[in-house]
């Protein structure tokens, strides 16, 4: 396995904002993923997951944690029966390679789900969905590894998920899933690319962010209630909520981490004073 010392942790997630993780660690199988997890145990180190780092922030300052990035588990099985197909992918399967077999095989099933920058370990971990479907709409079954190094093959039924939430996110490391698809006689190519550009033309892609910052309240917009407080475009040093999209933070040069908290908690206690509601983080913070 590989292991890098000093790594900038900017390079790990794409707000490109945070200090340095002392060991990341590249496991290449399941033996490679039960030492790490043993040993931050025998270690008493936190352990922290990196897929794509899209929904991820960490902090400044150098980290000493076990940091395991998914980008050498790339592994994809496929089985056909009829017209369904089953991907069995490893956790660092990116959404990209995904949407380039969705588009050979010309599947559906996938579409509103394409755009997300995601791997496949960390869209399972927080249940990823938009435009009215969710990854856990297509997972037949979950591979994965728990915290005193035993392996479990869950059915999706047998597993707890909710919006941008998952048992795993407490519980273990998703080591491979399965995800059933559907041979289509729509062209799937042209309908995912019209669909990228309905994303594009919301969201500010030209910057780094980090997607949505805060999970929807029932019954609600995370967005229209921070154009509601006048948060839209609202800036700390380098950091802020977009004025394209007021859920999306973006940083406009070389935001500190400090900012960024700073501009989070101005926002948290701003909502809860003028609409009396908690804000939940969708964004994981690694501090
Ligand atoms: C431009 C942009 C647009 C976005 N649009 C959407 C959207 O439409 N819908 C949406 O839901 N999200 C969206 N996001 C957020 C983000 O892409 C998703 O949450 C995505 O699922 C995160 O995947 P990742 O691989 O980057 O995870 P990371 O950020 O690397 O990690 C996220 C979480 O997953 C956990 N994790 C990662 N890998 C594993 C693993 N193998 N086992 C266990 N836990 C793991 C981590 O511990 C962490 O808690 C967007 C982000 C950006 C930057």
């Amino acid at each position: 396995m590989k292991i890098y010392e000093n790594v900038d942790l900017k390079n790990f997630s794409t707000i490109k904002i945070g200090g340095k993780a002392k060991k990341l660690y590249f496991p290449e199988s399941l033996n490679d993923i039960k030492f790490l997890i043993k040993k931050s145990k025998d270690e008493d180190k936190k352990l922290v997951f990196i897929g794509v780092g899209s929904n991820t922030i960490f902090k400044d300052g150098t980290l000493d944690y076990i940091f395991i990035s998914t980008k050498f588990l790339k592994n994809i099985e496929i089985k056909e029966e009829k017209d369904l197909f089953y991907l069995n992918l490893e956790a660092g399967v990116s959404f990209k390679e995904i949407i380039n077999l969705v588009k050979k095989f010309n599947l559906e099933g996938f579409e509103n789900l394409s755009g997300i920058p995601a791997s496949l370990g960390g869209a399972v971990a927080m249940n990823a969905g938009a435009f009215g479907n969710e990854i856990f709409d297509i997972i037949e079954d979950v591979l994965w590894i728990d915290f005193d190094t035993n392996e479990h093959l869950s059915k999706k039924n047998e597993i707890k998920y909710s919006y941008r939430t998952t048992q795993f996110q407490k519980e273990g490391f998703i080591y491979k899933a399965t995800i059933k698809l559907k041979k289509s006689k729509k062209d799937i190519a042209k309908i995912i690319k019209n669909h990228l550009i309905e994303r594009n033309k919301k969201q500010p892609l030209n910057l780094p962010t980090s997607g949505s910052t805060y999970k929807n309240p029932p019954n609600n917009f995370a967005g229209k209630i921070l154009e509601e407080i006048g948060y839209k475009g609202k800036r700390i040093g380098d950091i802020g909520f977009s004025d394209k999209h007021a859920n999306f933070l973006v940083n406009y040069s070389n935001a500190t981490f400090k900012d960024l908290m700073n501009l989070l908690e101005s926002a948290e206690r701003k909502v809860e004073r003028v609409f009396n509601i908690k804000f939940e983080r969708e964004i994981r913070i690694v501090e």
